[in-house]
């Protein structure tokens, strides 16, 4: 089919809206904003509760979201993946564990029992044989409702819900271990109100699955979840920049993990008597799980890189994983000094990992990453650390057999560069093959090796 934009649509009403909505925003571009709402707003919060509307920030985020990537200034990134924490050499390890950690499961019509058969084939023993295996979960099962998919034009309000046959998808199809933790608070946590809330932690309970930032009882050793295996204690928290407009009840605010992590000057509090509180039952090594950021862009902004450094100056975290961009953004290393342990330390952010399951109007979309992050205790003359030794991306991109229309999630490197020889092209569907091959080369070469 013929198209204005990057975007792609299936039906027909959804091609014809996908258009309308394109020219339209091209033309208040043009009559009204001079052609700049491709650029960044300093400092935006990209939070619908706060928009006025009319405003340029509601018409920038329609650019986003419908006609394409805004344009960005490659921002300096402090120290890439590979320039990693070296450990001493005199040490003796007490404990090593694998942590996996992917991207979005998001619910799209395109996800069924029969389409996803062979979803995990290639990468699911890779993905699914981590120690601790986790994504994040952007949408509430309310087992009263019936599934509410991403709708292929996002206009007015988006209310997703998920189904168990959704979840055993997103879970391996139950032939894996499966996720040993999800993130619950993002910006869909609120979709289906306090039962939606409730009904996915006991969903995700009776599954033997722990969920983290979204939580029934109050407190904070309620809020945060703590994980040991082999000698190491992870502690995790997590939290969500926004709910998508939607406010919870005052006197039920334990609901849902909600900090404006995107806006200026936000209230860290909260955080901090989670990391203290974790510290002080033992925790080794701590995981911040943020859902927050821009999406549709490809680096942090500056204020979120600014936002992530006071998170870490003030509290101390290992390691965070970012979500919600929609598609892979860097890794970082941070190196600062940690009131909490009063020393100089250093720390990792994946500012976003892409959506893991998603089905995304962008070519760019189908790809994602996820990472291996080997994670070991060791005691050398005078102390005892947990440090990240090693951390591997994996980026993975999805394919869709053009007969049967199975969908399978492949290695990018497989499909980019050993293709001919591993997979039969004239069966298989990727969109857009040329654009997300020079994409991945760039996510390989600036993001995940030294420059
Ligand atoms: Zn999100």
């Amino acid at each position: 089919m013929f198209h204005l934009g990057v975007g792609r649509t299936r039906s027909f009403k959804g091609y014809i809206l996908f258009h309308l909505t394109y020219i339209g925003i091209y033309l208040i571009d043009k009559l009204f904003y001079n052609g700049r709402l491709k650029f960044p707003i300093d400092d935006f919060e990209e939070n619908p509760l706060y928009y006025k509307f009319p405003s340029k920030e509601i018409f920038h985020f329609a650019y986003k979201y419908y006609v394409g990537h805004v344009k960005e200034e490659i921002p300096v990134i402090n120290s890439t993946l590979y320039d990693q924490e070296v450990i001493p050499l005199e040490y003796e390890i007490i404990g090593e564990i694998s942590f996996h950690a992917g991207g979005d499961l998001l619910p799209y019509a395109k996800f069924t029992k029969q389409t996803c058969e062979n979803l995990w084939d290639e990468i699911g023993s890779d993905f699914f044989g981590g120690d601790i295996v986790y994504a994040n979960l952007e949408t509430p099962i309310n087992l009263s409702h019936p599934r509410v998919n991403c709708p292929e034009m996002m206009v007015g309000k988006i209310l997703f819900n998920g189904d168990p046959e959704i979840f055993d998808i997103f879970n391996g199809n139950n032939e894996y271990k499966g996720f040993d933790i999800l993130s619950t608070s993002n910006n869909h946590a609120f979709d289906q109100g306090t039962s939606g809330v409730i009904s996915t932690i006991k969903f995700l309970e009776s599954k033997q699955i722990i969920s983290v930032g979204t939580s029934i009882e109050k407190g904070v050793e309620k809020r945060v979840k703590i994980i040991e295996k082999n000698g190491i204690k992870v502690g995790f928290l997590s939290y969500t920049y926004s709910l998508n407009g939607e406010v919870v009840p005052l006197d039920q605010t334990n609901l849902i993990n909600h900090i404006r992590l995107n806006a200026n000057n936000f209230d860290l509090s909260k955080i901090k008597e989670e990391v203290v509180f974790l510290k002080s039952v033992g925790v080794d090594f701590i995981v911040g799980l943020f859902h927050y950021g821009l999406a549709y862009q490809f680096f942090p902004a500056p204020h979120i890189k600014e936002n992530t450094y006071r998170i870490f100056e003030e509290t101390g975290i290992d390691l965070i994983i970012g979500n919600h961009a929609h598609n892979i953004q860097p890794v970082e290393k941070y190196k600062y000094y940690c009131p909490l342990e009063r020393r100089e330390k250093c720390s990792l952010v994946a500012y976003a990992l892409g959506d893991f399951i998603g089905d995304d109007i962008f070519d760019w979309c189908t790809m994602s990453m996820y990472l291996k992050i080997n994670i070991v205790k060791y005691k050398t003359k005078d102390s005892v650390e947990t440090r990240i030794k090693i951390i591997e991306p994996k980026i993975i991109i999805r394919t869709e057999d053009k007969s049967s229309g199975k969908l399978k999630l492949c290695f990018a490197e497989d499909v980019f560069m050993h293709g001919p020889k591993k997979y039969n092209f004239k069966n298989l569907h990727i969109q857009n093959y040329n654009s997300n091959k020079s994409l991945y080369t760039r996510f390989k070469n600036m993001y995940t090796t030294h420059q």
